[in-house]
């Protein structure tokens, strides 16, 4: 059984934020958020659409996506302890009835529960690359995309910066290895003037991801070693442990082989994705420039039409 999560403390910094901008809606992760903070969001993305490369085409995601695709692409190999599966009541009418009705009767109803062919979206990037595979082969520039989702990780925590429900704005990038090599480098540069602009400290790194057990360790140096993951870390406050806000990562031929996107030469596309972590950016500005936009510095009040 897993011990209960601290109360918060009044000594956090970020109570103030909680408190303003956050409701409690009965889970620890996920929150109502005041219009305040939507308010920013939205301007948020505005400020990232407006970097959009022309040529990218824009799909929206709803928060489920395949059960089938998601194992395909790998995910129980890495991330196995993160994934929700929605589950649902199958069976005839008596069946599903007995099972609600148990509930009634101090019963389990959730044993009756049996997997659907959803999970939850644990990044906004998965559904893309089966589509994009879909087309055959790469056009000549390969493709750029410009998805979105609101994003689900089995990890609850009272802490601000991590949320089980979050939203996740990403370009994705397919195509011959120096394209994908040459878009992450430009955004890598590229986020830092943004953070810039919205007079947000930075520090770019190499990273990685949290793949689960001892294997998933020596997954994670390999991938540190190989560089194949880079984070935008944002300090919340002076002396905080920064927050990973933004995140470039290069999958190598790891969706082109999966999926069968073939490059123009024939061989398996290369990809790349950039995922802006929202709720991290939004509860970075509030925290560091304070609860009031009409007081933030004038360069990220110009940044987010405020
Ligand atoms: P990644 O796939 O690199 O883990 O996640 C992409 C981005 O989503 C991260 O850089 C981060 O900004 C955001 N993100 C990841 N996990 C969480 C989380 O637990 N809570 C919130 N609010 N954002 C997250
Ligand atoms: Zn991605």
């Amino acid at each position: 059984m897993s011990s209960p999560l601290p109360e918060s403390s009044a000594a956090d910094p970020l109570e103030p934020v909680r408190a303003a901008l956050f409701h409690r809606i009965g889970a620890d992760g996920v929150y109502a958020r005041t219009g305040l903070y939507e308010d920013v969001l939205q301007r948020l993305t505005a400020f990232i659409t407006r970097e959009r490369d022309p040529r990218a085409e824009v799909l929206r995601f709803p928060p489920v996506m395949s059960r089938s695709q998601l194992e395909k692409s790998g995910y129980l190999k890495s991330f196995p302890n993160l994934l929700g599966c929605v589950c649902a009541l199958h069976g005839t009418e008596a069946e599903v009835r007995a099972a609600a009705d148990s509930h009634e009767s101090g019963g389990d109803w959730t044993r009756s529960l049996a997997p659907s062919d959803l999970v939850l979206s644990p990044a906004a990037c998965y559904p893309v690359y089966p589509l994009a595979a879909e087309r055959g082969r790469l056009p000549q520039d390969g493709w750029i995309f410009d998805v979105a989702a609101d994003c689900f990780r089995r990890e609850p925590s009272r802490a601000l910066d991590r949320l089980q429900s979050f939203r996740m704005r990403e370009f994705v990038r397919i195509g011959s290895p120096e394209a994908i090599q040459a878009f992450r480098e430009e955004w890598m540069s590229r986020a830092q003037r943004l953070a810039g602009e919205l007079a947000l400290p930075c520090q770019l790194d190499v990273a990685s991801d949290p793949f689960f057990g001892r294997v998933g360790q020596i997954m994670a140096v390999s991938q540190r070693q190989q560089s194949l993951k880079f984070e935008l870390l944002i300090p919340y406050h002076d002396g905080a442990k920064p927050t990973a806000c933004m995140s470039f990562n290069y999958h190598r031929d790891h969706f082109g082989i999966t999926w069968g996107i073939e490059g123009g030469d024939g061989a398996p596309a290369h990809t790349s994705c950039v995922a802006f972590g929202m709720d991290r950016l939004v509860v970075a500005l509030f925290c560091v420039h304070g609860l009031d936009p009409t007081r933030w510095p004038a360069s990220a009040r110009s940044a987010l039409g405020l």
